[in-house]
């Protein structure tokens, strides 16, 4: 039996919220969950409750935990749900399967986007070109790309990815380290859209992992925990693993870190770094910075290496 710290009563079920020290029962955590996703969305503007928007699903826990939040949270809002496959044998397998088990569920739609018969390569084709050792780099390319693509031809205006409290730490503990400013003032709850450009919002960006997943196990959210075979051992895998040890060290370093950046550094930045000025890209005519897209030059090089 535990004591859940909010509601005092006695119970079988709780979990451990760890930068809180806190054990919560389960009701008492999904209250707390919704209300805190729901806080991040109307204190970013991020939509408006009977908005259509977007939403991008692996088929993981963070971004299955928000589409459940989302549905129950708003149920006006009109979500449509894109799903990209990326060829990874069995994790994309049941990355699809999942995302498909919960759109039945809730009754939503989705857009399952099937990268090699519509691209014409699969993910570990690129293990295959010099994408190999920054292989999580290039699938967020991939993903960026398409997701923006997909959500523009469908004519949605905004687009909602699941990126959580940890990758958004991960991601600007890279940046910062290696001073690469141009990208630290791109890390933030809301990205403004423009021409083939659509809105994306991030309402996971001050949740934990382990909140997500908490979250998708005490409502029974289908997911799938496989892990991406193409990531293990990867950098972004060992900096999440050194920014939970320093997490032990020091109590709530990510949300210290995340709200120094978003309150104190970003609102400077933003005025001193110039915005980079984008062109059509001269292939598919999506926003590019220079006259090419980085998907475009992605694709012309594993595609050289597919059909040799
Ligand atoms: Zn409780
Ligand atoms: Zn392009």
């Amino acid at each position: 039996m535990r004591r859940c710290g909010r509601c005092g009563r006695d119970v079988e079920e709780a979990v451990y919220v760890d930068y809180m020290g806190r054990w919560l029962c389960r009701d008492c955590f999904i209250d707390f969950y919704e209300k805190k996703l729901k806080n991040t969305v109307l204190k970013y503007r991020m939509f408006s409750p009977r908005d259509s928007i977007g939403v991008a699903a692996s088929g993981g826990k963070d971004s299955m935990a928000m589409l459940m939040a989302l549905n129950r949270i708003f149920p006006e809002l009109k979500i449509e749900v894109i799903h990209i496959n990326l060829g990874i044998g069995d994790y994309s397998r049941d990355s699809e399967e999942a995302v498909r088990r919960l759109c039945n569920r809730l009754g939503i739609e989705a857009i399952i986007y099937d990268l090699k018969e519509h691209e014409g390569f699969t993910l570990p084709d690129l293990m295959k070109t010099s994408y190999r050792r920054r292989i999580c780099g290039a699938c967020g390319i991939i993903r960026r790309y398409l997701l923006n693509r997909i959500a523009w031809e469908s004519g949605l205006k905004i687009l909602a990815t699941g990126h959580t409290l940890d990758d958004t730490v991960e991601l600007l503990f890279e940046l910062y380290l290696n001073g690469r400013v141009d990208e630290i003032v791109r890390v933030k709850p809301v990205l403004e859209g423009g021409d083939r450009l659509v809105k994306r919002v991030k309402p996971l960006i001050e949740l934990t992992d382990q909140e997500n997943k908490y979250y998708a196990d005490l409502t029974e959210t289908p997911y799938s925990d496989l892990e991406c075979p193409l990531i293990s051992g990867s950098r972004m895998v060992r900096r999440k693993k050194l920014i939970s040890r320093i997490e032990e060290e020091i109590p709530r370093f990510k949300h210290t870190f995340y709200k120094s950046h978003v309150k104190r550094f970003l609102p400077k930045l933003e005025k001193l770094v110039e915005k980079p000025e984008l062109k059509a890209c001269k292939i598919c005519g999506m926003p590019a910075i220079g006259d090419t897209c980085s998907y475009c030059k992605l694709v012309s090089r594993v595609l050289e290496v597919v059909e040799g």
